[in-house]
């Protein structure tokens, strides 16, 4: 029997605020490692999370994919009713115009949100819509709910950003040299010195750009995104997420033909617009990455379905030394 006195309403409120706010900041995490500005959002009803989303808007080629409308659309789709009655939106970042529009129309009650976004807030630093009685829905609105963390979060984010950024500029960054014909990958200092190398898996099929080749692309590429840091050696990886599992020879036995993601991804955007950047050759949308492969059956030569393929303690240490937007050229010779 639970003794304890029941907290007084608002404190109840406050804790249940807190807890969905913090699946909504994990969510933001996801966002983080596809190089993506870190909102997470969560719909909830009646106590349960009914819709989860991320920010990303440049991996999806859609403006619209913020954290509220991807949560939106989820829970949605999840009860098979556009329109959400009764519902809570937690999100780590105050709404847009857009999204508060959306948060209309969707009737969602109430709207929870963590820092306040002093460039396109709509629910009081620029405009607020929630307050704007000429529109016809309205949701309640409170916002400071772990405003330290979120608003922390998206700074981070920004800070790495430029500072990656500021080394670039400054050549003071290293580069990865990939040679397709000699299989091997080469870490540069920013003199041109090699400071590494590592055996390396391209593909099968031979260089080329086009989607749907299986080829490796050529040229000039950055690493858009980091994703893996501190997982176990083996973490398996499907859609650029943890599976929860650890490659084994035994699962490995139970899908010999399976293309293993392990331990680290570094995802490659191309730079060359019409080569390997845009269009129907786009090395990003290709999710051309450079990533662990089971240690037992890697072999030095071209196996790969368009990918670089690394033993995983090779991979490990290569992405320890490469902050995102390193350059990573890949030639033939
Ligand atoms: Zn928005």
């Amino acid at each position: 029997m639970n003794t304890s006195p029941p907290l007084p309403l608002s404190q109840d409120q406050d804790a249940t605020d807190a807890r969905f706010m913090a699946e909504a900041l994990a969510l933001a995490e996801q966002a983080a490692q596809l190089g993506e500005v870190p909102v997470g959002a969560v719909v909830v009803r009646d106590g349960q999370v009914i819709g989860r989303g991320f920010n990303h808007p440049i991996a999806s080629h859609d403006p619209s994919a913020h954290a509220e409308i991807m949560a939106l659309r989820d829970a949605a789709r999840g009860v098979g009713n556009y329109r959400l009655p009764g519902s809570t939106l937690y999100v780590t970042l105050e709404p847009c115009a857009m999204c508060a529009g959306a948060i209309f129309h969707a009737r969602v009650g109430r709207v929870v949100y963590g820092a306040p976004e002093p460039k396109t807030g709509a629910a009081g630093s620029v405009v607020n819509l929630f307050s704007e009685l000429r529109l016809n829905h309205h949701a309640s609105i409170q916002g400071g709910v772990l405003a330290q963390e979120c608003g922390e979060r998206v700074r981070r984010f920004f800070s790495e950003k430029r500072q990656a950024m500021a080394w670039k500029r400054k050549g003071r960054g290293p580069t990865i040299a990939i040679s397709l014909a000699r299989q091997e990958l080469r870490l540069l200092d920013p003199t041109g010195q090699e400071i590494a190398r590592w055996p390396v898996s391209t593909a099968l099929n031979g260089p080329g750009e086009a989607s749907g080749s299986c080829c490796t692309p050529r040229g000039q590429h950055i690493i858009r995104a980091k994703i893996g840091a501190g997982m176990p050696l083996n973490t398996v990886f499907v859609g650029r997420r943890p599976t929860g599992e650890i490659y084994s020879p035994e699962l490995g036995a139970a899908e010999p033909q399976r293309d293993w993601i392990l331990t680290r991804i570094l995802w490659l955007s191309g730079t060359q617009p019409g080569f390997n950047r845009l269009g129907s050759c786009d090395s990003m949308r290709r999710y051309i990455y450079i990533h662990g492969t089971p240690d037992a059956v890697f072999q030095n030569q071209p196996l790969s379905h368009g990918c670089v393929r690394m033993r995983n303690q090779d991979l490990v240490e290569l992405f320890e030394r490469v902050p995102v937007y390193t350059r990573v050229d890949i030639t033939e010779t």
